[in-house]
Formats: structure tokens, C-alpha cells, sequence
């Protein structure tokens, strides 16, 4: 019996785990292992902190899911990867033997990339279940004394498109709370432009972010890089200082600590380094899949300012279907080895603004493309509330060969 081993219990490891299930059917044994319990619908998070959603109404525990699947699932942490020995450790003390390892881990987030910045500094985070409500808890309190509001990324950032969401429902939410004319927003972005979201934009899309910018009265700087957080500004280094009662600022991403702690796992970043089989570029039974796996970023030097490339829940979920089919092929399964260079992935995203969207989608995250566009949505905000009942639906019921 062959003992597949899946870290992480979100998009990524999700699917890989119920794809793995699904190519084999017998003669393997797969474990899940996650340090959360819980799945998390991570983009309905920027609801979380104007009260639209509870981190309840988003998450379920993945266990009963995983084990109806006839699958194994252990609540821990993995803190160290032994590749020459085929084991992972974790912080409750079990050692686990694999002959497949499929690390899905996501990211962590470096708030130490400036002074000022994060929950423990004087910005507000959107990033995890946690920070989202504690950012909601603050958001009451500032709608009874409101002041100025710079929202944006810091460079080297990469999940633009849920600061521009965040910025979006902000300004809303300031409109329903009567207090817009209280708060000057301002959207500050490592970006060359409006509307790269890290990448290369769509066409039209700066056009159209620059018109709803000037409609809903948000100033922004793009190509910009912001030096420190202070408790009531923002400093650039231009020498600016934008003045700010209220910030939440996308950090960058890095991976997981047991990636720095395990040598040769990963890249200077923490990400894992995978060819486009996404199996790693040294040991050959470790296969990486979503947000915790090194891409290349062919846009490095476009502007002044660092970013990096998103990588978003369909990407996450494409990586770990190609991960499942070639950990079958390499083990007695029939065909070719499948390939998917990281730019040829779809784009497919929803980009919320509260009770209106803009649908983004492109047959390749990078170009050269055949179909891009970027349009609003005329039924409001249909397609993300959609969107968010089908994953759940999906992710609770096993179902990972569908979108
Ligand atoms: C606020 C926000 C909004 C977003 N909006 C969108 C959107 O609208 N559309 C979109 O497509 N994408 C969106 N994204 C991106 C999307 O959430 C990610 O692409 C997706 O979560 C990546 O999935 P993943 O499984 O790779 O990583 P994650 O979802 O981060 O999951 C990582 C898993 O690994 C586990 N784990 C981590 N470390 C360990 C460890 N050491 N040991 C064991 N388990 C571990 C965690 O418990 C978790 O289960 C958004 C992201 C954010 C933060």
C-alpha cells in the first residue's frame, strides 16, 4: 500500500487529496495533515470585516469530509521535511512516513517587511479568520470617530486583487455608515499602474479602475513604495507622508517556517521550488500545489517598485489536479507526465466591490493570451456570493474534477 501524505486542508491540499482518491480508488492510504481544522473560504474574508460574514459562515472542519472519503486525517503541524529519509515531523511529536509528500501549505505573511506594519503595528489585516473579525471589532469604533484611510499594498506584495476588494467594500461601507465625507480614502500600490493586479493587467482595466477611482473619489499613487506605518500616517519614499486614522495594507506573502527549516525545500522565500509538473526540482516524490509553491514572476522590473504574481484559488486548485495525475503516472498509471507552466494557468476571478463586481478572466494568467477582459457585473454581486456557495458546496462534498 502506497502512503500518500497531503499537507494542508484548504484549496490546494483539498483537491489534491480527493484527486489522489479519485485516480487511484485502491492500493494507496492517503492522510491529509493540517494545522487547521477547518477549510476557510479565504475570499469571502473581506466580507468578514464589515460584519457581511462570520469566520463561522465560511469554514467548516474538514475531518468528517476527509474521512468519509475513506482518507486519514491528522490535526497537527508539520514543522520539518527529512526528503533523504521520506518523513515529515510535526510539532505534536509524530513522525510520518510517505512515498508521496504533497505540500499545499499556502503562505505566511511577513509583517516584519516594514516598521508599522500589521496587527502588532498600527495597520489592520484582512489575511486570516482571526484578523478579519478583530478588523471588524475596529471598524465599529472607527465609524463612531472616522478619519482618513489609505488602503493599498507594500512592496513585494502580491494579493492585489483582495486589497483593491478590501478598498472597494471600505468606501461602501463608509457610504452606508454615513461617514464617507469624513474619510479620504487613498489606495496606495507597489503596481505600475492601476489594475496590473501582478499579472500584466487586462485590456481596459486601468481605464475602467481610473473611472470608478474618480466616481467613488479614491485618490491613489501607483508604482509606489511605502517606507513605514505610522499610528496616523503612512510614509512613501517619495518623502510623502499621507496622512491616516485607518489603514489595512496587503503584506507580502513567504512560506511556511518548516520550508526554512527543511534545506533544499525551497527557495529563498520559503516557496517550493517545482518544475511545471509541479514536482520539486530535487526529490522527485515531493510535489508542490498552490499558494506555498515558487512561480515565475516575469514582470520583476516592470516599474520601481517589487511585487510579486498572485496565486489565486483557481491556480491552487489546477496545480493540485496536475500534481494528483502525475503522482498516478509516476506511479504505474498509463499516458504522458502533464505539464502546466504557471502562465498558462486561466485567470478566473471575481473582483468584489460590494453590491458590484467586476468578473476578470483570461485563458492564460500571462501573455501571450487569446481571450482577456475584465467587465462589471449588471447583476451586482452575484457572481461572488455564487461563487463562494459552489466552493463551499464543492470542497464539503469532495468534488474536485469540477472547476
Ligand atoms: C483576503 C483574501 C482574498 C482572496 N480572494 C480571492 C479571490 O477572490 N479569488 C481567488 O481565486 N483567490 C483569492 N485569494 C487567494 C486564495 O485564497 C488562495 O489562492 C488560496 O487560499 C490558496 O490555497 P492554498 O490551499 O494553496 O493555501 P491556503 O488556502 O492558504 O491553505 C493552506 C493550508 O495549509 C495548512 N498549513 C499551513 N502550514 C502548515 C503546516 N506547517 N503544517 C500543516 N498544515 C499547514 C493550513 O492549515 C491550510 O489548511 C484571496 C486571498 C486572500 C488572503
Amino acid at each position: 500500500m502506497k502512503e500518500l501524505v497531503v499537507v494542508g486542508g484548504n484549496f490546494a491540499g483539498m483537491t489534491a487529496a480527493f484527486e489522489l482518491k479519485r485516480h487511484f480508488k485502491k492500493d494507496v492510504h492517503v492522510t491529509v495533515i493540517s494545522k487547521l481544522r477547518e477549510f476557510v473560504y479565504i475570499p469571502s474574508l473581506i466580507w468578514v470585516p464589515f460584519g457581511r460574514r462570520k469566520a463561522e459562515d465560511i469554514s467548516f472542519d474538514v475531518e468528517p469530509v476527509i474521512k468519509k472519503h475513506g482518507m486519514d486525517f491528522i490535526h497537527d503541524e508539520v514543522i520539518k521535511v527529512l526528503p533523504e529519509q521520506n518523513k515529515v515531523l510535526t510539532k505534536g511529536g509524530k513522525e510520518l512516513a510517505y512515498d508521496e509528500l504533497i505540500l499545499a501549505t499556502g503562505a505566511d505573511l511577513k509583517w516584519e517587511a516594514l516598521p508599522g506594519l500589521g496587527p502588532k503595528g498600527h495597520s489592520r489585516s484582512i489575511f486570516t479568520p482571526a484578523h478579519a473579525t478583530a478588523t471588524y471589532e475596529a471598524w465599529k469604533e472607527f465609524v463612531k470617530n472616522p478619519g482618513p484611510a489609505v488602503i493599498g499594498a507594500v512592496p513585494g506584495a502580491s494579493c492585489m486583487g483582495a486589497g483593491y476588494e478590501y478598498l472597494m467594500n471600505f468606501e461602501q461601507y463608509c457610504r452606508k455608515a454615513k461617514i464617507r465625507d469624513k474619510v479620504k480614502v487613498t489606495w496606495i500600490t507597489p503596481e505600475p499602474y492601476l489594475g496590473h493586479f501582478g499579472i500584466g493587467g487586462m485590456p481596459g482595466g486601468e481605464k475602467l479602475l481610473k473611472t470608478f477611482f474618480k466616481k467613488l473619489d479614491i485618490d491613489f499613487r501607483a508604482d509606489a513604495a511605502i517606507t513605514e506605518v505610522k499610528e496616523n500616517s503612512v510614509v512613501l519614499s517619495s518623502g510623502e507622508e499621507i496622512p491616516a486614522k485607518w489603514k489595512m495594507l496587503v503584506p507580502p506573502f513567504l512560506g511556511q517556517k518548516y520550508v526554512f527549516d527543511s534545506p533544499g525545500l525551497g527557495d529563498e522565500k520559503g516557496f517550493i521550488t517545482v518544475d511545471e509538473a509541479y514536482r520539486h526540482t530535487t526529490y522527485k516524490n515531493i510535489w508542490g500545489a498552490g499558494l506555498s509553491v515558487a512561480v515565475p514572476n516575469p514582470f520583476k522590473g516592470e516599474g520601481h517598485v517589487p511585487f510579486g504574481v498572485p496565486k489565486t484559488g483557481y491556480p491552487s486548485d489546477e496545480m493540485a489536479k496536475v500534481v494528483a495525475k502525475n503522482i498516478k503516472k509516476t506511479n504505474g498509471g498509463d499516458g504522458e507526465m502533464h505539464f502546466l507552466p504557471y502562465g498558462n494557468i486561466a485567470g478566473l476571478c471575481i473582483l468584489d466591490g460590494c453590491n458590484k463586481e467586476m468578473i476578470i478572466f483570461s485563458n492564460h494568467l500571462y501573455e501571450p493570451r487569446k481571450v482577456a477582459f475584465i467587465l462589471p457585473d449588471p447583476t451586482g454581486d452575484l457572481g461572488k456570493w455564487m461563487l463562494e456557495k459552489y466552493f463551499l458546496f464543492k470542497a464539503k462534498h469532495g468534488i474536485s474534477w469540477a472547476l
